[in-house]
Parts: C-alpha cells; sequence; structure tokens
C-alpha cells in the first residue's frame, strides 16, 4: 500500500515537472471555431516564423465553450478564435477571455472591431468581418421590394421570406442590431411581420437560404457574405446555375448601411503561454496574414493596409456598412431572443 501510494506521489510530481516545461517549451494552444483549410497554411507560417508550434483544436463553437467551461483554470487554451460578435460578447461576459495591452494590435485593429476595451486593453480583437446580405430570386421578387431589412417584413413580401432559426448568433446579432436602431417595439413588429411572410418555418444554414431562393420555395432570404461569394467562386456547374437564378442586395444603401459582423480572437482566461498568445494574435493583424485569412473565406480584412485580391468581392462591390457598435449588438442578444419567443420566431 506504502509503495503505491509512493509510486502515485512520485508520478504525480513528475507529472507536474513535465507540465512545467511544457509551460516554458514554444508552444501554443489553439482553440478555433474556424474550420477552413485555408487557414493552415497560415499557422505553419507562424511556426516557422517564431519556432512556436500550435496545437490547435478546432470545434463549432457552442462544443469549444463546452469545453471551456469543463477545463475551467486548469484550461490549456492559450487563444480562442470564434466567429460573431454575438458569441465573442458572450465568451467575454462569461470571462472566458484576458484583457490585453498591445501596441501592435491596438494600432492595426479599429477600436469599434476589439471587445470590452476599456483602459485594461481590449478582451477580443476583430480579424475578418462579414456581412448580412438580402438574396432573391431574380423572377420572383422585384429588387426595390427587398432593398432593406425592414423591407422584408413588409405585406407586400407575404409568403416570400426564408432564414435560418432565429436563435442562431447571426440572427441574434443582426436583430440585436436593429434592436439598437430602432428601438424594442420597432423591432417586435418588425419580427411579426417576418413570422407573417415565412414561405417555411426557418431551417438551414444559410447556404440552404441562399438554395431554397435559387429553386423558388424562397422568394427571399438572409445570409452572410461569404456564403454568397463562395457560391459565386464555385467552378461546380449546380452552383453556377443556382447562382444565375438568384441575385443579391446590399441592404438599407439608403439609410442605415448594411450589418456587418466579426470574427475574432482573444487570449484564453488562464493562459499558459500568454506572450506567444499575443505574439499570434499580432502576427494574424500583419497585412499578409490578415489577407490571407480573410480570403480564405471570402470575409474582409479589419486591417486598413491589408489588401486582400479577392476577385468575388471585387465584383460584389462596395457598400455602406452599418455603424452599431459590437458591444450593444452581443448585450442585446437577451432582448432579441426575447423578442423572437414572443412572436413566435423559431
Ligand atoms: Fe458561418
Amino acid at each position: 500500500m506504502k509503495v503505491t501510494l509512493c509510486n502515485a506521489i512520485a508520478a504525480a510530481l513528475s507529472l507536474v515537472a513535465v507540465a512545467s516545461v511544457q509551460a516554458q517549451d514554444k508552444v501554443l494552444n489553439l482553440y478555433s471555431a474556424r474550420h477552413y483549410q485555408t487557414d493552415e497554411e497560415l499557422y505553419n507560417k507562424f511556426t516557422q516564423q517564431t519556432g512556436i508550434r500550435i496545437n490547435r483544436i478546432e470545434a463549432d463553437d457552442a462544443a469549444l465553450m463546452e469545453r471551456l467551461r469543463n477545463e475551467g483554470k486548469n484550461s490549456p487554451a492559450d487563444v480562442i478564435l470564434l466567429v460573431d460578435a454575438a458569441r465573442l460578447w458572450r465568451a467575454q461576459v462569461e470571462g472566458q477571455f484576458q484583457p490585453v495591452r498591445s501596441k501592435v494590435l491596438e494600432e492595426r485593429i479599429p477600436v469599434n472591431l476589439r471587445g470590452g476595451d476599456e483602459g485594461q486593453g481590449a478582451q477580443w480583437f476583430g480579424l475578418s468581418t462579414r456581412a448580412r446580405i438580402i438574396v432573391y430570386n431574380k423572377v420572383r421578387v422585384k429588387r426595390d421590394e427587398v432593398a432593406t431589412y425592414e423591407s422584408l417584413a413588409d405585406p407586400v413580401n407575404k409568403g416570400k421570406v426564408c432564414t435560418r432559426s432565429g436563435a442562431h448568433p447571426y440572427m441574434l446579432s443582426l436583430i440585436g442590431a436593429m434592436i439598437e436602431r430602432n428601438g424594442e417595439p420597432a423591432t417586435e413588429k418588425w419580427a411579426q411581420g417576418m413570422v407573417a411572410n415565412f414561405a417555411r418555418p426557418p431551417q438551414g444554414g444559410d447556404t440552404d437560404q441562399i438554395k431554397g431562393v435559387a429553386s423558388g420555395e424562397c422568394a427571399v432570404a438572409l445570409a452572410n457574405s461569404y456564403y454568397y461569394a463562395r457560391l459565386l467562386r464555385s467552378n461546380k456547374s449546380e452552383d453556377r446555375e443556382m447562382m444565375n437564378k438568384v441575385g443579391f442586395v446590399w441592404p438599407n444603401q439608403g439609410t442605415s448601411g448594411t450589418h456587418i459582423n466579426v470574427a475574432g480572437g482573444a487570449v484564453a482566461r488562464n493562459a499558459p503561454h500568454r506572450d506567444a498568445a499575443v505574439k499570434f494574435l499580432e502576427y494574424l493583424a500583419s497585412d499578409e496574414a490578415q489577407a490571407y485569412f480573410a480570403n480564405g473565406n471570402n470575409e474582409w480584412p479589419v486591417v486598413k493596409t491589408a489588401v486582400a485580391k479577392n476577385p468575388v468581392l471585387q465584383q460584389m462591390g462596395d457598400f455602406k456598412t452599418e455603424n452599431v457598435s459590437f458591444t450593444a449588438i452581443g448585450k442585446n442578444q437577451i432582448p432579441a431572443q426575447k423578442i423572437l419567443d414572443r412572436v413566435g420566431y423559431k
């Protein structure tokens, strides 16, 4: 019995020793909700430049958050990459991040694309942006009847509208921004109008909405710009055929501008390799990494000097963006979900 206990203690001590060696080792534990193959090359370049090896854990946002909660203080996570302001805000409020002061990041990433920057440093840094666009069937819809988010709730579009679930972060962020612009009562009325206009109950992802518009089951839908751009870039004949049937608008160009969202990164609360984590975020803010990072998923870089040569995004053109803070969008998720529950927007 004694021997066993001694062995156990010895084993435990050697584990502590291994852990402390690992902490000094040049590694970085990356928890990423991104799943784009093009990110891979970027990570390899970082290792080449710095000698820091990246251990990558990839899962969807919900699974990553669950893992972080379970690991608690012992989490090996150094950097966390998430998509959508709603999710970044939730993780921030849960205390999964730690504030970071970095001259490089503060100079390169605009203040409106950083989260929780209140003197102690930002909790998260935006790394790419995407827009929520309106996609319409060229035969079934007149373009000027679907020019704004608000117009989708107009009786003229009865039986025509498709979206993914209202509870998805992409929708909650859009509705959160609407609450900020138009107030809660007007947004509730809008949500009611949307439900009245549905062509089918909310289902599927954004790509499914575009498919539904092409098939004619839906006449108009909401989707993130990168799904649309991805299909436009596709060489598959069925995708090309599908995209011939649909058009898109940058919503609200005559009014508040098109809703944009952000994908971003943060240093984990108990990051064992904090310096490497900051270095990695700084690397992702370099011109080269920015162009590559954004381009891989047909998004836009957040750093002004980064040039992403993306022919499809160039073809889609410039647009006026909505000016609502991501903090407001994050906070408004709660009233947004309540509105959806009240009006039966599933
Ligand atoms: Fe997505």
